[in-house]
């Protein structure tokens, strides 16, 4: 089970660590098996190979080694900081930061040559999750173009964009049936949902069969709620 969080552009480089030196405290007293990432900003990143539980991943990166992409880090700076997790496509950078599908499979394919793990992001708008199953599970494939779902070390993650910072996650019996259509085509790739996940629902989404964790955005931002979020992922998966 993989419980992530992305701080997005929150957190400055001292919070992280004092977060990091939280999450390890805690990770230290509660042995469990969920795989536990922490997605900082790029200023904020610390040396992933310190840290005993916690994963250290990166939110962006440039598909080049080094070179002239001003404000951009590439893999010389994220190897630096033995970084080796990292997520590509949220609708943020989709959205906000206009990435297109093209740029998008251009990370995917660098990453994956890097060795990589990659939390592959996807998701649809309100427009399209008003016109149902169909037209979502249309505009997430399109999602895929580019990407090489064979990949050993992806986790994709579903996240409808109108869920995301919203306070209004995706109902369980919705998220159910696009974790179920996927599965039935990436049978071997783990399945997250993320979308205003919290301590109030996190438990039912885990819970469904095709889940293999979460992806959470505001919920993850305080050490002590994000591990809340850990110990009842563990539960869940005990049941
Ligand atoms: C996210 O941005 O990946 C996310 C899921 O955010 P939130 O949990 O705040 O909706």
């Amino acid at each position: 089970m993989i419980v992530a969080a992305n701080f997005k552009t929150n957190h400055t480089r001292a919070s992280t660590a004092n977060y990091i030196e939280a999450l390890e405290l805690f990770l230290d007293a509660y042995p469990n098996s969920c795989d536990v990432r922490v997605y900082p900003p790029a200023t904020a990143l610390l040396r992933a190979d310190l840290s005993a539980h916690v994963k250290v991943g990166a939110q962006n990166f440039y598909p080049a080694i080094s070179g002239a992409y001003t404000g951009e880090i590439g893999a010389e700076q994220l190897n630096e900081f033995e970084i080796k997790s990292v997520l590509i496509g949220h609708s943020e950078r989709r959205v906000t930061l206009k990435e297109s599908q093209e740029l998008v499979a251009q990370k995917y394919a660098f990453a994956k040559e890097n060795g990589w793990e990659i939390v592959y992001c996807i998701g649809e708008p309100k427009a399209v999750r008003e016109r149902g199953l169909g037209a979502v599970m249309e505009y997430l494939w399109f999602q895929f173009e580019g990407i090489d779902t064979n990949y050993e070390k992806l986790s994709i993650a579903y996240e409808p964009i109108w869920a995301i910072g919203t306070g209004v996650s995706a109902g369980v019996k919705d998220i159910a049936e696009v974790l179920s259509a996927l599965k039935s085509e990436l049978a071997q790739t783990p399945l997250l949902y993320g979308g205003s996940v919290s301590v109030d629902n996190l438990s039912s989404i885990v819970s469904l069969d095709s889940c293999g964790g979460v992806l959470v955005g505001s919920a993850g931002l305080d050490a002590a709620n994000f591990c809340k979020l850990i110990q009842i992922a563990q539960n869940a998966q005990k049941r």
